[in-house]
C-alpha cells in the first residue's frame, strides 16, 4: 500500500495550508502510529487521513469499479477498507480521535470550506494535552 500510495496530492496540500494559516502545528506520516497518518496533530491528539476516493474505495461520484481485472480489484480496494478499519480501531484504542477526510470533500472550493469547518471544529473539541 505504501508504494502506491500517492504523496502530496491536491486536497491534502489544500487542508495542510488551511492548518497552518489557522494556526494548527501538525506533523507528517508518522510511521510510529498505525497506518501513518497523513497529518498528526499531536497536541490534539488527532491523526488525519486524507483518503483517495478510488483506493479507498468512497461511496460518491469519483468511485467506479474497474471494468478491467475485477477480482485483482475487488480483492486489492477491499482489502484496503479492511485494513482502513482496522488502523482506526487501532488508534481509536492507543487514545487517538481519528478524522478520515475524503479528497472529493476537499476537491471544490464551496465543500471544501465546510469540509474544513468541521475538522477545525473536531480539533476545538478534542482534549489537548
Ligand atoms: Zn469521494
Amino acid at each position: 500500500m505504501a508504494a502506491i500510495k500517492r504523496r502530496d496530492t491536491q486536497p491534502e496540500m489544500r487542508l495542510r495550508r488551511a492548518l497552518h494559516a489557522t494556526g494548527f502545528r501538525f506533523r507528517l506520516d508518522r510511521r510510529d502510529l498505525p497506518g501513518s497518518p497523513d497529518i498528526v496533530l499531536p497536541k490534539y491528539r488527532t491523526a488525519i487521513f486524507v483518503h483517495g476516493c478510488f483506493w479507498h474505495r468512497h461511496n460518491c461520484r469519483f468511485f467506479k469499479w474497474p471494468k478491467t481485472r475485477a477480482e485483482f480489484w475487488r480483492e486489492k480496494l477491499n482489502g484496503n477498507v479492511e485494513r482502513d478499519r482496522r488502523t482506526m480501531r487501532s488508534l481509536r484504542r492507543l487514545g487517538w480521535q481519528v478524522l478520515v477526510i475524503w479528497e472529493c470533500e476537499l476537491r471544490e472550493n464551496a465543500s471544501s470550506s465546510s469540509t474544513l469547518s468541521c475538522i477545525f471544529a473536531s480539533l476545538h473539541s478534542a482534549k489537548t494535552s
